[in-house]
C-alpha cells in the first residue's frame, strides 16, 4: 500500500485508540502503518487487565478485556496496514522525499519510517512497571517474577505471592482463587489497602477460610531460588520480624511509570504533564500534520475512557485523510 515507503498515516501506539484509528483510516482507503513499542497489540487493556471484564464500551454489555482488543485488532487490521511491533518511536523530522515534504520517524530499532501525517495514540507513553526495591530484582524476570497477570493458567497450582495494595493486587488475590495453590499471600507495606472496599472485604473473608494470607504492613526483602524463584523473605515492618514463604510466582502489582519519552521533545504543546494538547474539533496538535487521540490527547474536560478514544480516533483519522488529500472533511458511513 505504501508509495515509495511513504504512507498516508502512521499511527503511534496500538491500543484500542490506535486500532480504531487504523480502521477509520483504512476505511477511507488511506495507506496506514502502526508502530507499537510492546510486542503485542491492545495497549493498556491487553497489558494491564486482559482477564477483567469491561462493561462500558457501547455495544458490549460485558466483555473480557482481551476479547475487546482482539475485536479491535480484527476490525483495525482488516484493510491490511503495515504493523511494526516491539519498536518505540523516537525521533521526528520533516524531510523532502521525491519532491514531497514528509514526516520521518526513527524507531528504537533504527527503522526510518516516512509518512504524510501522524496520529499519536501513545496512551500514557511507553510504560514500565514499578519494581520492588531489591538490587537483584531484574535477574528474576522470566524466572518467576511477574508484573502482569496475562494468562491465569501460568499460575495453576503455583504458590503465589502478590505484592501491592491497589485494585490489581486485590483483584488477582481473588481472581486466582480457582487457579493458584492456596493460600495466596498478599503483601502490602501499609495496613490499609487502597482497593475497592468490597474486594478488601472479600479478601478478609477468604483469609478467615485460609484461602488468602494477608501480610501487612510488610515488604518483600529477599528472593530465593536456584534458577527460578522458590521462596521470598518478607519483613513485618512494624515488628521487624522476618518470615520466609514458599513462592513460585512473585506477582508485583505496584502500578506503572509512564512517560511520553522522546515524543515530549518534538515541540508538541502539552496539556498538563502527560497529555498532548489537541483541538478537539479535529484532534490536531500544534504541529502541522500531527494528530493525537485517546488517553494521550488532552483538552479541557477530557475523559480518558476507551469509548472516548475510539470517537477521537474517528475524528483524527478523517481529518488526517482530508488533510493529506487537500479535501474537506467528509466522513463516510461504513454500511454497504
Ligand atoms: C486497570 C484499568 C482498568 C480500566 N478499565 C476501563 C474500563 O472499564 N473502561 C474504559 O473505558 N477504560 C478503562 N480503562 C482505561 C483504558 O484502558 C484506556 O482509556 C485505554 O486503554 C486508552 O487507550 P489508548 O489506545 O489511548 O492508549 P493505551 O491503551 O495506553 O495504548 C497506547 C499504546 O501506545 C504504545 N506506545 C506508547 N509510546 C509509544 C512509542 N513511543 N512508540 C510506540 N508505541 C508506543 C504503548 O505501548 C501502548 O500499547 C482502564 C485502565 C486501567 C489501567
Amino acid at each position: 500500500m505504501a508509495d515509495n515507503g511513504v504512507v498516508d498515516i502512521t499511527i503511534l501506539g496500538a491500543g484500542p485508540t490506535g486500532l480504531s484509528a487504523a480502521y477509520y483510516a483504512g476505511h477511507r482507503d488511506a495507506s496506514v502503518r502502526i508502530v507499537e513499542s510492546l510486542e503485542q497489540l491492545g495497549g493498556q487493556v491487553a497489558a494491564v487487565y486482559p482477564e477483567k471484564h469491561v462493561y462500558d464500551v457501547a455495544g458490549h454489555p460485558k466483555i473480557l478485556a482481551q476479547s475487546l482488543v482482539d475485536l479491535c485488532a480484527e476490525q483495525g487490521l482488516q484493510y491490511g496496514p503495515e504493523v511494526l511491533l516491539g519498536e518505540e518511536v523516537q525521533k521526528l523530522e520533516e524531510i523532502e522525499e521525491n519532491g514531497e515534504s514528509v514526516l520521518e520517524i526513527t524507531t528504537s530499532k533504527n527503522s526510518r519510517l516516512l509518512s504524510r501525517s501522524l496520529i499519536i495514540t501513545a496512551g500514557h507513553g511507553a510504560f514500565e512497571p514499578r519494581k520492588l526495591g531489591i538490587d537483584t530484582i531484574d535477574e528474576w524476570e522470566g524466572r518467576g517474577l511477574h508484573y502482569f497477570v496475562r494468562e491465569k493458567e501460568v499460575f495453576r497450582e503455583r504458590n503465589c505471592v502478590i505484592v501491592g495494595g491497589g485494585d490489581s493486587a486485590l483483584d488477582w488475590a481473588l481472581g486466582l482463587q480457582d487457579t493458584a495453590r492456596l493460600p495466596i499471600s498478599l503483601v502490602h507495606r501499609r495496613d490499609r489497602f487502597r482497593a475497592l472496599e468490597s474486594s478488601v472485604n472479600e479478601a478478609r473473608r477468604l483469609e478467615e477460610q485460609g484461602q488468602v494470607r494477608i501480610l501487612t504492613p510488610c515488604e518483600v526483602r529477599e528472593i530465593h531460588g536456584d534458577g527460578r524463584i522458590e521462596a521470598v523473605t518478607i519483613e513485618d515492618v512494624a515488628k521487624g520480624e522476618l518470615v520466609t514463604v514458599p513462592c513460585e510466582a512473585l506477582i508485583t502489582l505496584l502500578g506503572f511509570h509512564s512517560h511520553l519519552g522522546a515524543i515530549a521533545d518534538w515541540g508538541l504543546e502539552l496539556e498538563g504533564k502527560r497529555q498532548i494538547r489537541v483541538d478537539p474539533m479535529t484532534m490536531e496538535t500544534n504541529l502541522p500534520r500531527i494528530f493525537a487521540a485517546g488517553d494521550v490527547a488532552g483538552y479541557p474536560g477530557k475523559i480518558t475512557l476507551i469509548t472516548i478514544g475510539m470517537g477521537e480516533a474517528a475524528i483524527a483519522a478523517n481529518n488526517a485523510v482530508a488533510q493529506v488529500r487537500g479535501e474537506k472533511v467528509q466522513p463516510k458511513y461504513s454500511t454497504d
